[in-house]
């Protein structure tokens, strides 16, 4: 079996010098633990945090250690009662082809409506949040104007269509020409922004006459100064992730912004919220599950997957992912 480990901490952006792959014997499963081949590993920014040593609402991975993630794999051997050979089950095994788990740290997927790597992405964790994030903090309502970036990523991409169903209009940001037209064309946002265009400012001002109800907060940076411009009166900011900033070194240039910006959040009523997706579960998940798992087997949510294969191309395609290479939620296909 193949591992890849955090060889040393990245500065800045991930190189291949942050990684190093390893070999070891084919582990048997103990008592009560499975034998597994991982087909999918799912690459998804809070793995940057994790590699660093700074302070997160996680433990930093260890020099050394292969690097987390969760996968979707086929259980080859068993040794627990509730599994057998060729189940499909989500698990959190990381970057390697092969992995021994308890039993009970796995999860027997139903891949009868759906298939089984939308566990990773659109019915897992980055559609939880989406999910959660939106409904519980942002609460968009019928003919509000709802504006997210990263929105061809599985977290963006879900928070819009949600929005839609929920009958408000969908604002969706994203980097480039091609993903910007994806998100009125595939994902059925009201309209598609490139945030990398000259005139990106001028053509979100002209998307949201009516102003912004609810901003889902995935990147920060100049996303975001240009977006709260537009806030309106008592708007919600659920903040989800600041994926601008994962890499970076120092603090950014120009005129700091910050005063400015608390100055709205007093006199526009603003209600900014951060979380995690896991403060959620417990309340929401089986709802997720339920709700969700039906309108994409409806077609009502869509998402698209960017699968990259080999599991020695994980590296490179993270690092891609920070600076918005991928389109999609980016998955490797491990064997
Ligand atoms: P994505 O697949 O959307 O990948 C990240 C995307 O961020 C890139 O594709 C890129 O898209 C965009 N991006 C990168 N740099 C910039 C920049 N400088 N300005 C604007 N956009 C940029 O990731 P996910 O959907 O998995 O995650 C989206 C966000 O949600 C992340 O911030 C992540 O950390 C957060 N998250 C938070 C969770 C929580 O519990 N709070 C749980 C899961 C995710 P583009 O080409 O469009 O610019």
């Amino acid at each position: 079996s193949t591992q890849i480990r955090l060889r040393e901490r990245p500065v800045g952006e991930p190189t291949a010098d942050t990684f190093e792959t390893t070999t070891v014997d084919l582990p048997e499963p103990a008592d009560g633990e499975v034998l597994l081949q991982i087909d999918h590993l799912s690459l998804d920014p809070y793995m940057r945090g994790r590699l660093s040593e700074a302070e997160s609402y996680a433990e930093p991975l260890a020099v050394g250690d292969v690097v987390m993630g969760g996968t979707v794999g086929t259980v080859l051997a068993s040794r627990h009662p509730d599994l057998a050979e060729g189940d499909q089950v989500l698990s959190y095994s990381g970057w390697q082809t092969h992995a021994v788990e308890p039993g009970r740290a796995v999860r027997k997927l139903d891949t009868g409506a759906n298939p089984a790597s939308t566990a990773l992405g659109v019915l897992g964790m980055p559609g939880f949040t989406a999910y959660a994030g939106l409904l519980q903090i942002g609460r968009p309502q019928p003919g509000e104007t709802v504006v997210v970036a990263a929105a061809m990523g599985p977290v963006g991409s879900a928070v819009g269509q949600i929005a839609k169903l929920k009958g408000a209009r969908a604002v969706g940001i994203a980097g480039g020409p091609d993903k910007a037209r994806a998100l009125t064309e595939e994902m059925g946002f009201d309209v598609g922004l490139d945030h990398r265009a000259d005139d990106f400012r001028e053509q979100l001002a002209s998307a949201v006459p009516d102003g912004i109800d609810v901003y889902f907060e995935n990147v920060a940076g100049p996303v975001l100064d240009a977006v709260r411009r537009h806030l309106n009166l008592y708007a919600r900011v659920p903040v989800c992730g600041l994926v601008a900033n994962y890499n970076a070194t120092a603090a950014p240039e120009g005129p700091d912004t910050l005063p400015g910006f608390l100055g709205q959040i007093l006199t526009k009523s603003l209600t900014v919220r951060g979380f995690i997706q896991t403060e959620f579960v417990k309340d929401h998940y089986a709802d997720f599950l339920a709700e969700m798992g039906q309108w994409v087997a409806q077609g009502k949510v869509r998402y698209r997957e960017d699968v990259v294969e080999g599991l020695e191309n994980a590296p490179e395609a993270f690092a891609g992912m920070l600076r918005g290479a991928n389109t999609g939620k980016l998955l490797v296909k491990v064997s």
